[in-house]
């Protein structure tokens, strides 16, 4: 059977560090403060947003949740961000993805002050990644990274496979993986014969959006199986893209899905605005 990687209780550890640097600030007069832009009523996305605002309080963080109407006009959007941005009170400002429809995203998000930049969306952040020199690294993959790590996985030469090959979640994740000094194979829809080749993983990351879709005969046994998906099933639970039943018995390590992936995304916010806000007070 599996070791379980619990999320909750990595995030809970990592946000306890985060609280005693935002206590440190503090006494410097600084109180670090993260902004969320939240454009229209996507439902999962304002479980996201308070979940955030949430995690900024049990941190001792200021959180500003700004709302704005389904049909904001990009200007209007592009408004607010730059009010942000001259805005020396607030450290991290993120844009909850995905924007309606009519809003242009990629535009969006190279408004945000790349200082600001706490999801590292920003090409000048995305740029350094891939360069070696990021001092922010995107919240999932990077908290993909720390359960890693802080559950004993051996990363410098294991054969790392990631299913998945989008701008936040995919190809951020290889890179880092990369840093670690794995050999990296990133896999996406076209990909041919992709159970042979997630079986030689022994890190596999599934970041899909599809519900248990590594099943047992893709995984090599005793990998470490980390599952960033969620997916709402018919009955209203959440699944990951990891068939979990089938998989924590062959795997060496597996996250569970909720309280995996999520928390830490989570934490790592928290960490990269708090970092944020130490940068901005020197
Ligand atoms: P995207 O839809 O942007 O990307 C999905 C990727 O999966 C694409 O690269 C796609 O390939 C690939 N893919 C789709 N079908 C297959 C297939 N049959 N075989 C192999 N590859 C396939 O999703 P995201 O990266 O944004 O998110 C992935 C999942 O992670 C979602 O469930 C999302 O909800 C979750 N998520 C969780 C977070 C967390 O905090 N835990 C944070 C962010 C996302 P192609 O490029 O060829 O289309």
């Amino acid at each position: 059977m599996a070791i379980l990687i619990d999320g909750k209780a990595i995030a809970a550890d990592v946000k306890a560090g985060v609280a005693e640097k935002c206590a440190a600030l503090k006494e410097k007069g600084i109180e670090p403060a993260l902004a969320v832009i939240l454009v229209g009523e996507d439902p999962a996305s304002q479980v996201y947003v308070r979940n955030k605002a949430r995690a900024c309080k049990a941190c001792g963080m200021k959180s500003h949740v700004i709302r704005m109407p389904e049909e904001t006009t990009q200007e209007e959007l592009i408004a607010k961000i730059r009010e942000i941005n001259a805005d020396d009170a607030i450290h991290g400002l993120l844009i909850q993805l995905p924007l309606p429809k009519h809003l242009d995203e990629a535009a969006a998000l190279s408004e945000v002050d790349w200082k600001k930049d706490v999801d590292g969306f920003h090409l000048m952040n995305a740029g350094a990644l891939l360069s070696g020199q990021a001092s922010v690294l995107p919240c999932t993959p990077a908290g993909c990274i720390e359960l890693l790590k802080r559950s004993g996985v051996e990363l410098k030469g294991a054969n790392a496979v990631v299913i998945g090959r989008s701008n936040i979640v995919g190809k951020p994740m290889a890179l880092l993986l990369l840093q670690e000094n794995c050999t990296v194979t990133v896999c996406h829809s076209k990909t041919k014969n992709l159970g042979e080749i997630t079986k030689n993983a022994d890190i596999l990351v599934a970041a899909i959006g599809r519900a248990k879709f590594v099943k047992a005969d893709m995984i090599k046994p005793g990998a470490a199986v980390i599952d960033v998906g969620i997916n709402r099933l018919e009955d209203g639970t959440l699944a990951g893209d990891v068939d979990f039943e089938e998989a924590e018995k062959v795997a060496g390590w597996i996250t569970p899905v909720p309280g995996g992936v999520g928390p830490m995304t989570i934490a790592m916010l928290m960490e990269n605005t708090v970092r944020a806000a130490e940068a901005q007070a020197k």
